[in-house]
């Protein structure tokens, strides 16, 4: 008997933090040592989305540096972890009626790989990652995110790689600190709340809530992956905050664990 494995979205910010040590990766890194191992990985990140549904399928997934003008240590970061295609094949049938392609061209980006590299250093756990079908509305990603509950009973992490508040135009680059923008703290908050009261349907409704959406969500990519974790949570499960913080005033790095 497997124990149930929680579900758990990282808010992965500055491609950075996969060679930074500092309160975000620190927090990622004590995940890790808290769950139950896994026997394999299932990544939803905000950078393969796509106009497709695909889940990657290679015994050996290369490490993508899918970003542009970072300092060349970021680009010669491997995350040599394994495929796993026999859960790739998992997930394509518990998807269905949904056509998932069995792809070999991705690999791991750094929504993924940015995390993981502090959460399982080790890189010996099989990953596999799902697309998020940019064709789809909100409510298709939740209802997937419940075909695939049943992972939980198998060992399998399944795992969100976005932000839940994400603009990069207001974002302060660079190392000063500043102050989060008022919009980010309410958005962040009110979605924070209806988390906590199980109000899922309201965040899947996320486009609903005026201004601070829009500025928060300007695009959805990043927003995404969570309603996939939402869907995989049961009924009144418990809901902790284990990584807080918004980085450069428009970029939230709250972590949300499901279990
Ligand atoms: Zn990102």
């Amino acid at each position: 008997m497997t124990d149930l494995m929680p579900v758990i979205f990282f808010g992965h910010g500055n491609p950075m933090n996969a060679l930074s040590k500092n309160v975000y990766t620190d927090g990622w890194a004590s995940i890790g040592k808290t769950i139950p191992r896994p026997s394999a990985v299932l990544a939803l990140s905000a950078h393969w989305y796509i106009p497709d549904c695909a889940v990657t399928a290679n015994l050996i997934p290369r490490t993508i540096h899918d970003f542009g003008g970072f300092p060349r240590e970021l680009y010669q970061v491997e995350y040599p972890a394994p495929g796993s295609p026999e859960l790739a094949r998992r997930v394509k049938d518990l998807l269905a009626p949904v056509s998932v392609e069995l792809d070999e061209s991705w690999g791991l980006d750094h929504g993924t790989w940015a995390v993981l590299t502090h959460v399982f250093p080790g890189a010996d756990i099989p990953i596999v990652q799902l697309s998020i079908d940019e064709r789809q509305p909100p409510l298709f990603h939740y209802e997937m995110g419940k075909r695939l509950a049943s992972l939980r009973e198998e060992g399998v992490l399944v795992i969100g790689s976005g932000n839940i508040v994400h603009n990069l135009h207001t974002y302060a680059w660079g190392k000063h600190e500043v102050e989060p923008f008022d919009w980010a703290v309410r958005f962040e908050k009110h979605v924070r709340e209806l988390l906590v009261k199980g109000d899922n349907a309201q965040v899947v409704a996320y486009e609903s809530f005026g201004r601070d959406a829009a500025l928060s969500v300007p695009t959805p990519e990043h927003y995404l992956p969570l309603l996939y974790l939402l869907g995989l949570r049961k009924e009144k499960e418990h809901i902790s905050f284990p990584v807080q913080g918004v980085d450069g005033g428009s970029v939230s790095m709250l972590a949300v664990q499901m279990g």
